[in-house]
């Protein structure tokens, strides 16, 4: 610096606290050190929105609106970060109101409150005692400011240290309206003189702020002009190839000034919804439908939120809704504001009425953050039963996608569940779909109270032949949530769910029903099953052909499966019973004389074809199969 400068320099410190406030700045914040960037951007853009505010109060006039934008330069050779606006700018007096006298005995008791613990939340200082500006000393070894007020007051520059000694002079150079700051990155944060780096910052911080962000890095320009120049020497004038015009091309701005979520949801396409999920959300795939919500006062928040269309159940239902505050990044994956089972939806809140920084414990214990959640939640209910009463056809072929969610939700939220169980359907394994009411209405007659499903199609498909054959639906519920909401269901819909291989349903029955027990033939299939307790019952069964079907105790079962799922090594007997058919051919001749060895044979036989048609063999009752069908194959013979 010259000493001419020097002279008129007007030098201060920014009053006792600043000692304090340095180092804490460096110290505190140092796990979003990020964020400086769109707290310095945020500003710009402000200065900018207070003046269109003033032009259009009338209050200034002559001001080229279309002009209003923020530049971001990166200078790698100087070492500096460069945040440029064209707004409102500052008097020599107000920076030193709104810059060096800063409000700091609130951040200083919150600071001697917390200083020490070493895990205080303290991610919300920031913003809450207008820091916002100093977090540029994260990053920086000095600061300048240069600006010029919208007002005749003359340009000033400011510089600061880290030590929080500045000094005002007169800028060297000729200013326009607004304001630079320049951020003389420090030596150990070098990673901000990545363009990379600075652009992916830019990409999540501003995307949507509200004024065109214009982003250059001065390296890649220059390489650019380099580049150009070879380019040029190499072709001469009558030159056709033209790939290098993109460089010609006019710059875009990094960001969107008008996100779609502040428009009119009936202005809106559903080509816009769908561009704007790829842009937000980063998927290929079309979202399955979306939420466009316009809260109004006392609420005051804005977003969208999408249903994204998941893969397979193994992907990952972890899904990304992202929190702006007036078009600026706030945060990701809000947890505290989506309800857990709706984590999956992804999109963007906008909530201005949340401060630009939140912690997480702001949030959690927040009435406010709790309506949000309360009204995104009745939002979401609302959209699926509309498409239920709307277009029932194209919301079955959607419920695959969003069941696994949706009874979830049931499961976890009982509110939820009164709102959307209107349009809860339970897929059939035809492949098609009934409210649980419609399949109860329907069940009437010949099962009343009872659901029969299965969960495994293939493996099950005798027995859901024989249900069928009778014109009993069987629904399908092949996931490990459905089994779970079945109880919701059950408790709502005072019913009761049975898989296909838990009972022998009264409509499989023929007349008459029951049959007398055989206690020979019951002694004999105890024997061939190794199993002395097995309970076996005798019915007439419709189909004739059947001698013997297993079943299992529903509720054993579902212990059973309950133990899988967390991992207990469930031994517990399964309690199964065999079914056996006195009207079948083969059971009446086993019956005349069930101490033979023919009979003993077929015994064996229809036991292990029952087990078959369970699926439930084991390879070694498999083997045993397979060569006791050999033998067989020796009689035919
Ligand atoms: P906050 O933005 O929360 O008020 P800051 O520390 O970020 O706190 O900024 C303090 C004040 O400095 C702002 O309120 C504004 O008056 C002024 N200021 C900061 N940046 C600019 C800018 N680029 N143009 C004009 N004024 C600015």
């Amino acid at each position: 610096m010259d000493s001419e400068k020097n002279e008129s320099a007007r030098r201060g410190g920014i009053t006792v606290e600043t000692e304090h406030i340095f180092p804490i700045i460096k110290k505190w914040l140092y796990s979003e050190k990020e964020i400086f960037l769109r707290e310095i951007v945020s500003n710009a853009c402000d200065a900018i929105t207070k003046l269109r505010r003033l032009s259009s109060l009338g209050e200034v006039s002559g001001i080229d609106e279309d002009a209003f934008r923020v530049d971001v330069t990166l200078d790698e050779d100087e070492g500096t970060l460069t945040v440029t606006d064209n707004g409102i700018g500052m008097s020599e007096d107000e920076l030193t109101r709104y810059i060096c006298q800063i409000a700091l005995s609130g951040a200083l008791d919150f600071i001697n409150k917390y200083e020490g613990t070493e895990n205080g939340d303290t991610s919300g200082i920031i913003g809450h005692f207008g820091l916002g500006f100093y977090s540029s000393f994260m990053v920086s070894d000095t600061v300048d400011v240069i600006t010029k007020s919208y007002t005749d007051a003359e340009a000033v520059k400011w510089t600061c240290g880290e030590d929080g000694e500045y000094e005002i002079t007169k800028p060297e150079e000729d200013v326009g309206r607004g304001t630079s700051v320049v951020m003389h990155i420090s030596e150990d944060e070098g990673e901000f003189l990545s363009a990379y780096k600075i652009r992916s910052i830019l990409e999540k911080y501003c995307s949507f702020m509200p004024t065109p962000i214009y982003f250059t890095s001065v390296k890649e320009q220059k390489e650019a002009e380099e580049h150009k120049k070879e380019h040029d020497h190499e072709h001469d004038d009558g030159c056709e190839c033209d790939h290098d015009h993109e460089h010609d091309e006019e710059p875009k701005p990094i960001n969107d000034v008008h996100p779609l979520w502040q428009k009119n949801p009936s202005e809106c396409t559903d080509e816009e919804y769908k561009d704007f999920y790829r842009r937000v959300s980063g998927d290929y795939r079309e979202p399955l439908f979306w939420i466009h919500i316009a809260a109004d006062y006392p609420l005051n928040f804005k977003g969208i939120l999408y249903f994204p269309r998941l893969g397979n159940e193994y992907e990952s239902l972890e899904g990304q809704v992202k929190l702006y505050y007036n078009q600026v990044f706030v945060a990701d994956n809000i947890k505290e504001v989506i309800p857990e089972y709706l984590l999956m939806l992804r999109g963007v809140l906008d909530c201005p009425e949340l401060p630009l920084n939140v912690s997480r414990s702001y949030l959690q214990n927040n009435t406010y953050v709790a309506k949000i959640s309360q009204h995104i939640v009745k939002k979401v209910a609302d959209k699926l039963t509309g498409m239920f009463n709307n277009d029932r056809e194209a919301y079955e072929t959607l419920w695959d996608d969003i069941k696994t969610f949706v009874e979830y939700g049931c499961i976890r939220d009982r509110k939820f569940y009164d709102k959307v169980k209107g349009a809860v359907l339970l897929p059939l394994t035809d492949g098609g779909h009934k409210t649980p009411d419609e399949y109860l209405e329907a069940a009437k007659e010949k099962h009343e109270g009872k659901v029969y499903y299965a969960t495994d199609k293939t493996a099950q498909a005798q027995y859901i032949a024989s249900y069928n054959a009778e014109g009993i639906e069987v629904a399908l519920l092949d996931t490990i949530i459905d089994t779970q909401f079945i109880s919701t269901l059950e408790n709502d819909k005072n019913c009761k769910f049975f898989r296909v291989d838990a009972d022998v349903a009264d409509a499989l029955k023929a007349e008459g029903g029951d049959a007398e027990t055989d206690s020979g033939v019951e002694e004999l299939f105890r024997r061939v099953s190794g199993n002395d307790k097995l309970k076996v019952t005798f019915s007439r069964l419709k189909d004739a052909g059947v001698p013997a079907v297993i079943t299992e105790g529903e509720e054993s079962r579902r212990m059973q499966d309950m133990m899988k799922l967390y991992g207990m090594g469930g031994d517990m007997p399964h309690e199964i019973a065999l079914t056996v058919n006195a009207d079948s051919e083969l059971i009446k001749t086993i019956s005349a004389d069930p101490t033979s060895e023919v009979s003993e044979k077929i015994a064996r036989h229809i036991w292990h074809l029952s087990m078959l048609t369970r699926g439930a063999m084991s390879p070694d009752e498999l083997r045993e199969f397979l060569s006791e069908s050999y033998d067989i194959l020796g009689y035919v013979k």
